[in-house]
């Protein structure tokens, strides 16, 4: 049951949602080459949020797939992938955009990023991080090559295609449309666009 339509990310620009314990979110690839950032918190403590590095001891991998559930830094299951008709392909490995990655790849004014994005969408909520997890980077494509190296390639999903998370607590979820439009982290247009979500239950 669907409980909303579809809200928008838009280009460039973060924002959050709450959800309840079983609700779940769907984050939809629009156009099909947007990289959406997605945390989450534990509501009434930020200070326990999803986290990549302890996911991955729980699953044993590097990207999870339908019906592996993210923990947190406390080691407590929080979101879990149910469905993805996107390829399958995201990322835990990358950090989260920021002023200084784009200082890095030679951006002298300021350049929009994830990490502010991230801060921002809580603002909206009267909230603050207590610091930018590493996000799951929702269709973004990073693969391991040879055991050890990692390559940024434009993703695999399609337009209209979704991944969609169910909350195992009561949780704050923030998502960045990534606005990385340097390296083809987006596509090779490197065009950020807008994706949208549509929380369910
Ligand atoms: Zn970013």
């Amino acid at each position: 049951m669907s409980t909303g339509s579809p809200v928008e990310i838009p280009a460039r620009r973060g924002t959050a949602v709450r959800l309840r314990q079983g609700q779940s979110v769907r984050v939809i690839n629009t156009h099909g080459q947007q990289v959406v950032d997605t945390w989450a918190f534990r509501d009434g403590d930020l200070g326990e949020f999803m986290s990549m590095e302890h996911s991955r001891v729980a699953l044993g991998r590097i990207i999870p797939g339908v019906g592996d559930t993210m923990v947190t830094n406390r080691r407590q299951p929080i979101l879990t992938l149910t469905e993805d008709n996107s390829g399958g392909i995201h990322d835990t490995l990358f950090a989260a955009c920021d002023r200084w990655r784009y200082e890095l790849l030679g951006c002298t004014g300021y350049h929009d990023n994830c990490t502010d994005n991230l801060s921002t969408a809580l603002a909206e909520l009267g909230l603050a991080p207590p610091e930018t997890p590493a996000p799951l980077n929702l269709f973004m494509n990073i693969p391991v090559i040879d055991g050890n190296r990692v390559e940024i390639r434009p993703p695999v999903s399609t337009a209209g295609s979704y991944v969609t998370l169910r909350a195992e607590v009561d949780c704050i979820v923030a998502f960045s449309a990534c606005p990385q439009d340097v390296v083809p982290i987006n596509g090779l247009a490197l065009r950020p666009t807008e994706a949208h979500f549509e929380v369910l239950g």
